[in-house]
């Protein structure tokens, strides 16, 4: 008994401890750890990440394309050498919540005041048969399997892609664009992006795609992957066979929440790791964010299963925040992000309006076009739409789709603040938006607050 006693106790000696582990590299775990920094400057704080090379997960779709590589799409570690958190690069295999300790894949053991728990998710695998086979390739966040991905796009010469969602479309448009390869898209719903938008921004995104060369095949169903071991078509529900020298699978992810379960922790109804609206998991001294973390729809609290940096990050910030007292709260999901297509950008915050009334809201929508710029002759010039979906009780904006130049990106990041701080039809027609004849549309025809006046005449 008394050997056992002092074996632990050398043990306890020899453990490295710190007072807030992260697990997780990407962009919830770096930000939980910088965020940490911030908040709490006198802690020891490690960061513990599977990989060396960690990929910006959201330039993914672009080492096809245009940044060339998976080696020049990289998260660099500066923010956290910079913010003293020391890394460790390592698997952990396992968490004692009793002892309050992590174990890895090295045989290290880190022990832990808090732990953030930021592991991310997997591509979801259809249950498809033939998926199984050579040069089939889910997309992982991962520098060798993606270099192994581009390898075989290059040798390429017909590709098919399984998902019209936002990743399915931008990695077809990059493979597209790099080479002389033909790139299909097989998408289950009427549209590829109708996840994400209504149908006519579907259709105006389909409709570039197609024009750039890609190939659509919507409102199909893939019922095999053909081939001896290799993959050698996609074989549709209607009989159609696509030949195709590799097939990539773009339906979605799943949380990757093999620890949690093993340390039992509880899981919310989506089956990801049980948060509240704190971040903290069911024991008080682990919290957890990003795509591993249970989530909560910001229209009327369901659980939500989106998935996005942006969410992933502003969890971050509440968790890194919290950690030694509760500073932070979750407002939940709005759902915002945005999409290139070439030349064209597509962006979307809140809901759509088809998915709003199928959700049961009594919802008015209105839309304003026209030129970027003023007078339409300045040099940049684009058309931008915006779409507004308010509800029509409230008259509370819950919703915005815009598509155009690259400045939709930015635009829509007001409409999410917009929706977030809840503000109305009147709010947004009376907005005060900076105008510029080089950068933006007239004060005149301002899309964003034109369409929120479009909203409040059909109201009438
Ligand atoms: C191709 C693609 C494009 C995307 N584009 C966009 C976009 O444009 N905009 C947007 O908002 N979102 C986009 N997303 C979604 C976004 O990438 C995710 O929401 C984001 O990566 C979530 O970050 P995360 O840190 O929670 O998880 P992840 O990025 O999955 O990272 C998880 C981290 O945990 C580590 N880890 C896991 N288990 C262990 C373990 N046991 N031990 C140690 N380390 C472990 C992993 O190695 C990794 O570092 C895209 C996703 C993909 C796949």
């Amino acid at each position: 008994m008394t050997v056992v006693f002092i074996i632990k106790f050398l043990e306890v000696l020899q453990m490295k401890k710190f007072d807030i582990v992260v697990i997780g590299g990407s962009a919830a775990g770096l930000t939980a750890a910088i965020t940490a920094r911030r908040h709490y400057p006198e802690k020891k704080i490690l960061l513990i990440r599977k990989e060396k090379l960690v990929p910006i997960p959201c330039g993914i779709p672009y080492v096809f394309g245009t940044v060339g590589s998976p080696q020049n799409n990289l998260i660099l570690d500066t923010p956290l050498e910079k913010n003293n958190v020391e890394i460790m690069l390592d698997e952990v295999t396992e968490i004692d919540r009793e002892g309050r300790k992590v174990m890895t894949a090295g045989g290290e053991e880190v022990g832990y005041d808090k732990l953030v728990i930021a592991t991310g998710s997997l591509p979801m695998m259809p249950p498809i048969p033939g998926f199984d086979k050579k040069n089939v390739f889910p997309v992982y966040k991962d520098v060798d399997q993606l270099t192994k991905m581009q390898e075989t796009v290059n040798a390429s010469k017909k590709v098919v892609v399984i998902g019209g969602g936002f990743i399915g479309v931008e990695v077809s448009d990059e493979i597209n664009k790099i080479k002389d390869v033909q790139v299909t898209i097989c998408e289950l719903l009427p549209h590829c992006l109708q996840l994400a938008f209504d149908s006519e921004f579907c259709s105006e995104a389909e409709k570039v795609l197609q024009e750039r060369g890609v190939n659509i095949m919507a409102n199909q169903k893939v019922e095999s992957i053909v081939g001896n071991s290799t993959a050698a078509g996609v074989k549709l529900a209607d009989g159609t066979l696509l030949e195709t020298d590799m097939v990539i699978v773009g339906i979605g992810t799943v949380a990757n929440i093999d620890l949690a379960k093993k340390a039992n922790l509880r899981l919310g109804p989506t089956g990801s790791i049980w948060v509240d609206r704190t971040m903290r998991t069911s024991d008080e001294h682990i919290f957890s964010c990003g795509d591993c973390a249970e989530k909560f729809s910001f229209f009327g609290g369901k659980p939500s299963k989106l998935k996005l940096a942006s969410i992933a990050s502003s969890e971050a910030r509440i968790a890194g925040a919290n950690l030694y007292g509760i500073k932070r709260e979750s407002v939940g999901t709005i759902g915002v992000f945005s999409s290139a297509i070439g030349d064209h950008s597509f962006a979307v915050a809140g809901m759509q309006e088809e998915f709003a009334k199928q959700q049961g809201y009594d919802v008015i929508a209105g839309m304003a076009e026209g030129p970027n710029r003023h007078p339409g002759k300045m040099p940049g010039m684009a058309n931008q739409r915006v779409k507004l979906v308010f509800e029509k009780r409230t008259k509370v904006l819950i919703g915005a789709q815009m598509m155009g130049d690259k400045a939709v990106g930015e635009l829509i990041n007001v409409a999410s603040a917009c929706i977030q701080h809840r503000m109305n039809i009147d709010d947004i027609a009376c907005f005060q938006m900076g105008t510029h004849p080089a950068l933006t549309a007239s004060p005149v025809v301002y899309q964003y607050v034109n369409a929120a006046e479009s909203a409040l005449l059909a109201m009438s």
